[in-house]
């Protein structure tokens, strides 16, 4: 018996010294299995294939993009919590609506609601130049510290109302939209390429992802599935 305590202590004081690896260096490891699992499961299973987009997905951090308190959940097959009421949204949806959006190096995307910076970190992982307008000045502020701060430097982060689009930077070869207006907003075809894409959330609680071609002979609406975003809130004035 004693000799088993003596053992075990033994084995407990080498393994501190020995086995305890720098705790961020774990903690890296850790997150970018987890990073792996969640686009092999969530992505790939679910028929996304554009190697760009499962690239990006597989370098950004998304932990670093979610409060502390959600560390340890950040590659769950969910939206997070990021305070003032929004959310990080759900890793598939992301992937699925940046496939959609056929990203290609160089170019000008335009972003509507920035939240914690995650989908304007793929798309400049993708070689775009970005433009992200959040309403909430708190997240606006701290998207643009976290993006700057993790070497995003191709991503622009403004403090403003989306449904005015961002005229003075205009037109975009792309429009992401990632709260959901009750209908497309008129301002932001305006302000997309003729064979420009976007892709936004329309509708009410329950809302439908629409997949927009804009054409010199008019508009091309698609449907691709039912998403549930927080909504496109109006500003005062
Ligand atoms: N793309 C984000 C998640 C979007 S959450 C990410 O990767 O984390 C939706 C965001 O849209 C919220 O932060 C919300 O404040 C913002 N939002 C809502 N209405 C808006 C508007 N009219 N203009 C700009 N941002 C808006």
């Amino acid at each position: 018996m004693r000799f088993l305590v003596t053992s075990l202590l033994v084995l407990f004081f080498s393994c501190q010294g020995v086995c305890q690896k720098p705790k961020v260096a774990q903690e890296g490891t850790v997150f970018e299995s987890l990073r792996k699992k969640m686009v092999q499961e969530q992505i790939i299973a679910r028929g996304v294939r554009d190697p760009e987009v499962l690239r990006a997905m597989l370098k950004v951090e998304r932990h670093k993009f979610v409060p502390p308190e959600e560390e340890n959940s950040a590659y769950e097959d969910r939206a997070l919590p990021i305070g003032h009421h929004q959310t990080i949204s759900q890793p598939y949806v992301v992937a699925a609506m940046t496939e959609a959006l056929e990203v290609q190096r160089g170019m000008k995307v335009l972003e509507i609601g920035t939240g914690s910076g995650y989908q304007a970190a793929i798309l400049a992982e993708m070689g775009a130049t970005v433009f992200s307008i959040e309403i909430v000045k708190e997240l606006a502020d701290e998207a643009r510290e976290r993006l700057k701060r993790l070497g995003y430097d191709n991503v622009t982060v403004i403090h403003g109302d989306g449904y005015k689009g961002l005229k003075e930077e205009a037109p975009f070869d792309r429009i992401i939209v990632t709260a959901a207006p009750p209908d497309v907003p008129q301002a932001l075809v305006d302000q997309l390429k003729v064979g420009g894409i976007m892709v936004l959330p329309v509708g009410e609680i329950v809302q439908d992802l629409i997949v927009i071609k804009k054409k010199d002979t008019g508009i091309e609406r698609n449907y691709l599935f039912p998403v549930r975003f927080v909504p496109m809130v109006r500003s005062k004035d």
